[in-house]
């Protein structure tokens, strides 16, 4: 076998997630990752120490490379085994290796190898990370010529790189020599190449990355409420007209701009309108919701924009109201379509005056509260019967965000169920609380009128009477499961029909002594079919017919 023989198809194979170089597990990493990693490293453990760790990574990489180069192939001579490593450097796009130079004298113990690199990946990203340096920095380069080199000539050889890209060279330069053939002038370099120390260091190291792990997941964190994007959702989204109304939400967040949100009972408005709140910049102030609907007119006046004390009968003291409530942050009004004219017409002050008027009082208040709505009735419809005022209308609908309905985005009822199961696994304290695979066509069949809050109160009944933390159908609402269960039994009648059938001419079989042109005229079938149906049969292979069986032995 030659070097040059190796080629990146024979030597690796992809599968199902995994890169190997016979059962060797391969990974490819990101060059810019790399780079940043070298960076970080050698910020927490200082120059020296990140040298002599990625010196040795490249020293295991190398040793680990030639291993199993001289496991698997049968090399003419050491050159060609020690080209391989080239080789597999140029293959696993470390960068274009060439071996330009080997003397050994192997009686003697002595070795002068010299390696060229071409394009190093390791200078590229030193480059880009740090700019030029003085000194030669392709470190993990430099231990897996060494790891290499040593694994296969059976001796220590250390390189020293004598040119590097990164000084502005055109291309890296290294040598590699046996310890009695450096000298002295290896002294320095050694440390490199030795583990002494890297434990504690790697100890401390890793104390250090925990800390800083929990940095980053504090900053992260921050970034998820900042930041835009379907990502700040709870729950996997995988619908793309829910993914779209999501990215909308998220930049309409920014602004104060009022939103009507529409949609069904139960597709999550509320959920939506915490979402804009939790990302804008009112996100520290309050979040109020009002269901419109749940209140008698008065009451809801009252309860909305607050009232002064005696200005009704029970008005025994002054009283701040729910929009005033909200001031520097969001309110949420459910079920607007259901208002009354007069409230209509106050709201509309609020949206464009900013300022409200309680109850029995005669000077208005500033008030600055960001106004999201939401409706399940159609309020164009109501606009053009005159039942909601249609200035109100375009106010409220600067942005208008329709949701649509949990079986229209039928690849979402998956996520949210299990979300919805992780959520009941808390709240009930059953950490084990797990969904049967069995629920899932009945989860998928159903309508789900009452969307995403009806799953929800169905996992948690299922959650409620389950034992041994799994669900099962069974334990769904009878709502859920009673269409899937009658197309179920449906499919057992099917099948009872044709048992049927072949009973029948299984009995007319023995009726005639397993005459099959007597049996055919009785069943009123022609022999042909017959013979087609006991053929079917006999494929079966569970058919218990002796007289069927008797039929096939006399032809
Ligand atoms: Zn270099």
């Amino acid at each position: 076998m030659r070097a040059e023989d190796l080629t990146l198809d024979g030597l690796v194979s992809f599968s199902r997630g995994k890169l190997e170089l016979h059962g060797r597990r391969l990974i490819i990493h990101d060059l810019y990752a790399l780079a940043q990693f070298r960076r970080d490293l050698i910020q927490m453990v200082g120059w020296e120490q990140a040298r002599r760790i990625l010196t040795r990574l490249g020293f295991f990489w190398g040793q680990a490379d030639a291993a199993a180069m001289q496991r698997l192939f049968h090399w003419d001579n050491v050159t060609e085994l020690l080209k391989a490593g080239a080789m597999l450097q140029m293959l696993q796009g470390v960068a274009r290796t060439e071996l330009k130079i080997l003397r050994m004298d192997e009686p003697a113990g002595q070795y002068w190898l010299e390696f060229v690199w071409h394009d190093s990946g390791e200078a590229e990203a030193c480059v880009s990370e740090a700019g030029p340096s003085e000194q030669p920095s392709c470190w993990k380069l430099i231990g897996y010529a060494s790891g290499y080199t040593s694994f296969c000539l059976g001796k220590s050889i250390y390189f020293i790189e004598q040119k590097c890209r990164v000084k502005g060279d055109p291309l890296c330069l290294a040598v590699g020599k046996d310890i009695d053939s450096w000298g002295a002038e290896i002294s320095g370099h050694l440390p490199y190449f030795q583990s002494a120390d890297i434990k504690g260091k790697i100890i401390r190291l890793s104390e250090r990355l925990k800390e800083k792990e929990l940095e980053l997941a504090r900053e992260r964190a921050q970034l998820e409420k900042a930041l835009a994007g379907p990502n700040i959702f709870p729950v996997e989204v995988r619908n793309q007209r829910f993914i779209h109304i999501l990215n909308l939400a998220s930049r309409v967040a920014k602004f104060d701009s009022s939103v009507l949100i529409t949609g069904e009972t139960g597709v999550g408005k509320e959920v939506l309108a915490r979402l804009i709140h939790q990302i804008s910049t009112r996100s520290e102030g309050p979040f109020i919701t009002v269901n419109c609907l749940a209140m008698p007119e008065t009451l809801c006046e009252s309860e909305l924009f607050g009232h002064k004390a005696g200005s009704f009968t029970s008005a025994s003291r002054d009283q701040c109201g729910l929009i005033e409530e909200g001031d520097g942050g969001t309110v949420f009004l459910d079920e607007i379509g259901d208002i009354s004219p007069n409230l209509q017409m106050k709201l509309l002050r609020v949206l464009q005056e900013h300022e409200i008027l309680r109850i029995g009082e005669t000077r208005p208040r500033k008030v600055d509260v960001r106004i999201i709505a939401a409706t399940n009735r159609n309020l164009e419809q109501k606009v053009a019967e005159r039942t909601f005022r249609e200035d109100l209308y375009y106010r409220l609908k600067v942005v208008s965000l329709e949701l649509p309905s949990l079986r229209e985005r039928p690849e979402d009822i998956l996520p949210l169920a299990r979300h919805f199961v992780h959520k009941c696994a808390k709240h009930l304290e059953l950490p084990l609380l797990r969904l049967d695979a069995t629920c899932v066509d009945y989860l998928m069949e159903y309508a789900w009128p009452g969307n995403i809050r009806e799953l929800e109160n169905a996992i948690e009944h299922a959650a409620v009477l389950c034992t041994d933390n799994l669900i099962l159908p069974e334990h769904l609402p009878s709502t859920i499961t009673k269409k899937m269960t009658a197309q179920i039994s449906g499919a057992q009648l099917v099948k009872t029909l044709s048992a049927m059938e072949n009973e029948h001419i299984r009995r007319v079989l023995e009726l005639t002594g397993g005459h099959r042109e007597k049996t055919a005229e009785i069943l009123g079938i022609s022999v042909a079919t017959l013979y087609r149906k006991l053929k079917l049969l006999r494929q079966e292979k569970k058919s218990d017919l002796p007289t069927a069986q008797s039929v096939f032995a006399r032809e």
